[in-house]
């Protein structure tokens, strides 16, 4: 479960707690940054000290709809980008419109265990950029929509072991249920897409990004 505030880390680390199987992030979107200081940064790292917390984010840089302003969102996205680096653990990367950006603050700051580039939009020839920073590519809904030919060539072009796929779940419900409140039961609109111009099965495809995603956040083995 992915948290965007420090309110949603907390509820996040809760419902891990009570639910198998389901893990937590903590962070603080780049939409929700405001007022993001060196105590929001304690208090992520309180919130991780918990066994079910997996990763740190979502964080990120958002110049599409700039909410805050870039400097803040920066200096925001560096400091969970440390913090990750400091707990060993992976960040949930949020970009928009701010490729160049994000790449370049994680040039200077992603830790060693990596990160995913969450419900990733740029074009195919950007993919070896994330990839050679040791990055995971997660590919959302989008993929399915019918504008999205680009986005289905970037999902072709993802190495083998490192691709996602993921809900970024309410938002983003794949065709055919595109415009509803998005759930987990989606994902197979997702995963069919995905598979097919991967030209791999749908079974395939779903136990290399299930076992990808269990590798990255470092998951128990299913039983
Ligand atoms: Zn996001």
């Amino acid at each position: 479960m992915v948290a965007t505030d420090l309110a949603t880390s907390a509820r996040a680390i809760a419902f891990s707690k009570d639910v198998a199987g389901w893990y937590a992030t903590v962070g603080v979107h780049p939409h929700d940054c405001g007022g993001f200081d060196a105590t929001t940064v304690q208090a992520l790292r309180d919130l991780a000290e918990n066994a079910s917390v997996r990763a740190i984010g979502e964080t990120g840089l958002d110049f599409y709809r700039e909410h805050q302003p870039p400097a803040l969102q920066e200096q925001a996205f560096r400091a969970h980008c440390r913090l990750a680096g400091e707990l060993d653990l992976p960040i949930v990367i949020h970009q928009r419109e701010s490729l160049d950006a994000v790449e370049r603050v994680l040039r200077e700051e992603l830790g060693s265990a990596g990160g995913v580039m969450h419900s990733f939009t740029g074009p195919p020839e950007s993919v070896g950029r994330f990839v050679d920073l040791g990055l995971h590519i997660s590919i959302s809904g989008i993929v399915t929509f019918k504008r999205a030919d680009e986005l289905r060539e970037t999902a072709a072009a993802v190495p083998v072991d490192r691709l996602l796929i993921e809900t970024d779940a309410p938002y983003l419900a794949p065709t055919p249920m595109r415009g509803r409140r998005n759930e987990p039961a989606y994902l197979p609109h997702t995963a069919a897409v995905v598979a097919a111009v991967r030209n791999v099965s749908v079974s395939s495809l779903c136990a290399t990004t299930t076992q990808n995603a269990r590798e990255l956040f470092r998951c128990a083995p299913l039983s």
